[in-house]
């Protein structure tokens, strides 16, 4: 019978690495588990301000609270960008709050696993983990392997998870093609999956100034008035229509030639607030002919 490990996994999802020291130190819930991470870290669980459970994890795990943020939340979706005052690394103590709201949560309401990476896992580890990179918007193939995104059934997939072991191996799920082999999907799946990679948000100033001039370069229009063409109406020349029915929120509001808000907002100098994940790796899938030219440049607006 295969062990299942209490250390964060490579590119593990928080959530699921506290589900599995659950299961392997035999709490019950998340509570008594909670309770036992505070025991591990000598801290009290009635604490005024509780230590997000991000940290906790972080320091059960013997690793600095940053280093885990940046290999195992979903922190770098979740705030790509802001301002110059607070962008600093994930997890840091100084950015407790943000950990607390957002450290431990998945930016997709369902889960989604690569049948290829999961026969990976079991084979090297004889068991199966939940990737972060198979649980962002939009991003339906695995960027490693091509294939289809394979949805986990809703009803315990935790559970589900624990039992594709070596033991079982033969049974484990059939990878299928991606649906697209469309250049614009695939960029952006780069592109988004590329953040994860980041220890620190952009500075929101300076990635609009870069955003700008981008758009400027390719003749789009960046200000409020004129007739150029926006790059709303660029993202929904080269995008699949379907594919941004899906992931597009507010997506039918658009009409030729007129902003879209949550798009071109993010070009002009009147009030606009950073946006998350998607919608930048969409804006940057839309003005970058390769991943790696929009990753420099989305690079250049970080602080270091
Ligand atoms: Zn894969």
């Amino acid at each position: 019978m295969s062990e299942i490990c209490v250390s964060p996994m490579p590119d593990e999802i928080a959530i699921f690495h506290e589900f599995r020291r659950m299961h392997v130190l035999g709490c019950t819930s998340r509570s008594e588990h909670l309770r036992l991470l505070n025991i591990q870290c000598g801290l009290s669980d009635c604490a005024a301000t509780p230590t997000p459970r991000l940290h906790l994890l972080a320091r059960a795990s013997g690793l600095s609270t940053t280093e885990y943020a940046r290999c195992h939340s979903m922190l770098p979706v979740f705030r790509v960008a802001s301002d110059a005052e607070h962008a600093v690394a994930y997890g840091s103590q100084v950015t407790g709050s943000l950990s607390r709201a957002h450290g431990m949560s998945s930016p997709v309401s369902e889960t989604y696993y690569c049948p290829l990476c999961l026969k990976q896992d079991v084979s090297a580890y004889q068991f199966g983990w939940l990737h972060r990179s198979h649980q962002l918007l939009g991003v339906e193939h695995c960027v490693h392997h091509g294939v289809k995104l394979k949805k986990a059934i809703e009803t315990g997939w935790f559970t589900e998870f624990l039992h594709w072991k070596v033991e079982n191996f033969d049974i484990l799920p059939i990878a299928e093609p991606a649906d697209s082999g469309d250049e614009f999907i695939r960029r952006y799946a780069e592109i988004f999956t590329g953040f994860l990679s980041f220890s620190a948000p952009a500075i929101f100033i300076s990635l609009k100034r870069t955003l700008r001039t981008r758009a400027a370069l390719l003749g789009l229009r960046v200000s409020s008035c004129g007739f150029e063409k926006l790059p709303s109406d660029l993202l929904f020349e080269i995008a699949p229509s379907d594919w941004l029915k899906r992931n597009l929120r507010g997506h039918g509001y658009k009409r030729r030639g007129q902003p879209f808000g949550r798009i071109d907002r993010q070009f002009t100098w009147g009030y606009s607030r950073s946006q998350p994940g998607d919608v930048y790796a969409m804006i940057l899938a839309t003005l970058y002919d390769t991943a790696d030219a929009a990753i420099a440049a989305f690079k250049s607006s970080h602080r270091c």
